[in-house]
């Protein structure tokens, strides 16, 4: 089987925070492998998750290609907040307390996302834009506002975030199913192989 990567990997966590902190494949078990090892990892995430459009896409990689040292050092923020994101988003898995640093790094990014944008209006309505879409923390920006739209402002909403019990999984992801029985991230990888070994332990 080859090696999935980030441009492989599955979205099914439901929303783009979950699959975003799904980039760490698995959670549980054996920690890893990262998918985001580059720049161009993120803009190929946030690409399929339709987080960012072609155009702005093309922008950032013109602009993480002439300056590779911000662009790395974007990335590690990113992650930050996707390791924070993580632990954040288990509290509705465990009821574990948040760690205030975690929350403080949330906070610090969150704010300055919220910076970024500017009222606009378009078609008759009204609707927030960017102010620096070739700013290389956009993809970052982005999921903060995300993550405050899952966390704060849809939690009424929605069933808790769940954690898939899969031998080396760990994916958080969302039951928006019917009955609310949602158990694996996926049937096929950790559902049914799950089954095949109770079946062979008993
Ligand atoms: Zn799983």
């Amino acid at each position: 089987m080859m090696a999935k990567t980030v441009q492989t990997m599955s979205l099914l966590g439901g929303h783009p925070v979950l699959d975003f902190v799904n980039t760490v494949d698995s959670r549980i078990g054996t920690i890893g492998p990262d998918y985001l090892q580059s720049y161009d990892d993120l803009l190929i995430w946030a690409g399929r998750t339709q987080s960012i459009d072609a155009d702005t896409r093309q922008r950032l990689a013109i602009e993480a290609a002439q300056r590779p040292v911000d662009a790395a050092a974007a990335l590690s923020r990113a992650k930050a907040l996707r390791e924070a994101l993580y632990r954040i988003c288990c509290m509705e898995v465990s009821d574990r307390p948040v760690e205030k640093a975690d929350l403080d790094l949330f906070d610090t990014a969150l704010r300055s996302a919220l910076a970024g944008r500017r009222l606009a209006c378009e078609d008759g309505a009204l609707e927030w834009a960017w102010r620096r879409r070739e700013a290389l923390d956009h993809i970052a920006d982005r999921i903060a506002v995300a993550a405050c739209d899952l966390l704060i402002e849809s939690r009424g909403e929605r069933r808790p975030i769940r954690q898939c019990p899969g031998r080396n999984c760990g994916w958080l992801f969302l039951d928006t199913s019917r009955g609310g029985r949602r158990h694996w991230c996926s049937d096929r990888s950790c559902g049914t192989p799950a089954r095949v070994r109770k079946f062979r332990a008993e």
